[in-house]
């Protein structure tokens, strides 16, 4: 008799997590982990902190080793899947291979959105997405040099910490008003600006690029204003395009992102989806959101295994992120989405720790910790049982 076989196709956290819970659930048949990147699945959220820092190898990143994979009798294949054909319940690779399954799981995460402007093909335009694309740039990563980075979001605000560690000359060009605009406060975005710049980096804001210049490589990024920033190298961090293309050419649901329910289950019962490629209706929020971080993609994974095994385990965590930059850690509890209010408790203009509150009609929904990880353990496991707090009611929150 031949053994069912569950097929996943990704290879990075959601992927790593199904298979491995796939395990844990008791799947007894094969299990096929089919991923288009060289490595095992590695940890993603280093590239821009530690690892471009130097302070870490590959093997540090690794997130399961290959023991793991040979003991829990995992197939890890290394292509690229092009085509997913639901009647036969079947998927195809780049290499001419045809796997069926029984259970499938989308785990395909998304891709650096690109630079669409003159010179944006130029060598020495970096993204940074991938092991390899962190590799590129610490080639091109040395003391003196100057490096320009595009976006002042997370990714561009730990890619300049990053530099500034390695001692380069560092300056970060963000379109907006001020930087991390759509996902944090006036007070967390200023903070920001003022440690980056304490630290020697040129932060510029309203800084609109239109073209980067070089006859055989990247000389200079050329602003709307006229203003030209001479530079070796350019790294651009302006967000990420799901990887959908699979799902929507099979004809799933795909809003942007592979839309899953509660179980991780996609519009077809035999597929799931996980991580950065899925956008999960969230009760809690009650629209779809689709989020871009490694405890989402873990816990969706958790529930797409379990729905493949015939068990439900509902996808119901708090959304919640990090971010490390020189000496600070940020934890973000919940989504800040639609906030009307904020109160911070601390001195964001002038000290190194403190904590954001964001209130929607007058109830907390979300808070940015800066080096307060007492506030983000008691604002996460608030936030995460559903209780109810106004603003009047957050200095006792804080004191418990
Ligand atoms: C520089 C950086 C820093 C980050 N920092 C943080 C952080 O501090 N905290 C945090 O929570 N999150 C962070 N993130 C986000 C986090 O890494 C992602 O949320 C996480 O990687 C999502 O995992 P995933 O498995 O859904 O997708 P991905 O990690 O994108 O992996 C998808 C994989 O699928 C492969 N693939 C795609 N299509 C196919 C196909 N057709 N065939 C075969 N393989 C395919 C891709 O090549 C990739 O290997 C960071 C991300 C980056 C890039």
């Amino acid at each position: 008799m031949t053994r069912p076989r569950a097929v996943v196709v990704g290879a990075s956290h959601a992927g790593a997590q199904v298979v491995a819970s796939l395990r844990q659930e008791g799947w007894e048949g094969e299990v096929v982990l089919i991923g288009d990147e060289s490595s095992l699945p590695y940890q993603r959220p280093p590239l821009s902190k530690a690892y471009l820092a130097g302070k870490s190898s590959l093997q540090d990143l690794v997130i399961r080793k290959s023991e793991f994979y040979d003991k829990h009798d995992i197939e890890v294949v290394q292509a690229t899947v092009t085509r997913i054909d639901r009647g036969s319940r079947s998927i195809v690779t780049s290499d001419g291979e045809t796997w069926s399954y029984d259970g499938l799981a989308l785990c395909t995460g998304g891709r650096a959105r690109t630079l669409d402007l003159p010179g944006g093909g130029l060598a020495g335009v970096h993204y940074l997405r991938t092991f390899s694309d962190v590799e590129a740039i610490r080639m091109a990563a040395s003391p003196g040099r100057h490096a320009t980075i595009v976006g002042g979001g997370y990714i561009g605000l730990e890619t300049a910490a990053s530099l500034r560690a390695l001692d380069m000359q560092v300056t970060v060009l963000e379109a907006a008003h001020r930087v991390l605009e759509r996902v944090t406060a006036a007070e967390v975005s200023h903070f920001y600006e003022r440690i980056h710049r304490e630290a020697g980096v040129q932060v510029l804001t309203g800084a609109q690029v239109e073209a980067i210049e070089g006859r055989d490589r990247a000389r200079a990024v050329i602003l709307a204003s006229g203003e030209s920033v001479t530079t070796d190298l350019v790294i651009v961090g302006v967000g990420l395009v799901p990887d959908t293309e699979l799902a929507a050419q099979a004809g799933l649901v795909v809003d942007n992102g592979v839309v899953i329910d509660d179980v991780a289950r996609t519009s077809d019962a035999h597929i799931v989806a996980a991580g950065d490629c899925a956008s999960h209706r969230m009760a809690r929020y009650d629209r779809l959101v689709r989020l871009e971080s490694v405890p989402s993609a873990t816990e969706q994974a958790k529930s797409a295994a379990a729905t493949l095994c015939g068990r439900e385990r509902r996808i119901s965590a708090l959304p919640w992120f990090w971010s490390d930059q020189y000496d600070l850690k940020l934890q973000i509890a919940g989504l800040n989405a639609g906030y009307d209010d904020v109160v911070v408790d601390g001195d964001p203009a002038h000290g190194r720790d403190f904590s954001c509150y964001y209130f929607h009609g007058g109830r907390l929904i979300a808070a940015d910790c800066v080096n307060r990880p007492r506030d983000f353990v008691r604002v996460k496991h608030t936030l995460s049982k559903d209780l109810h707090v106004e603003r009047a009611e957050l200095a006792s929150l804080l004191a418990t």
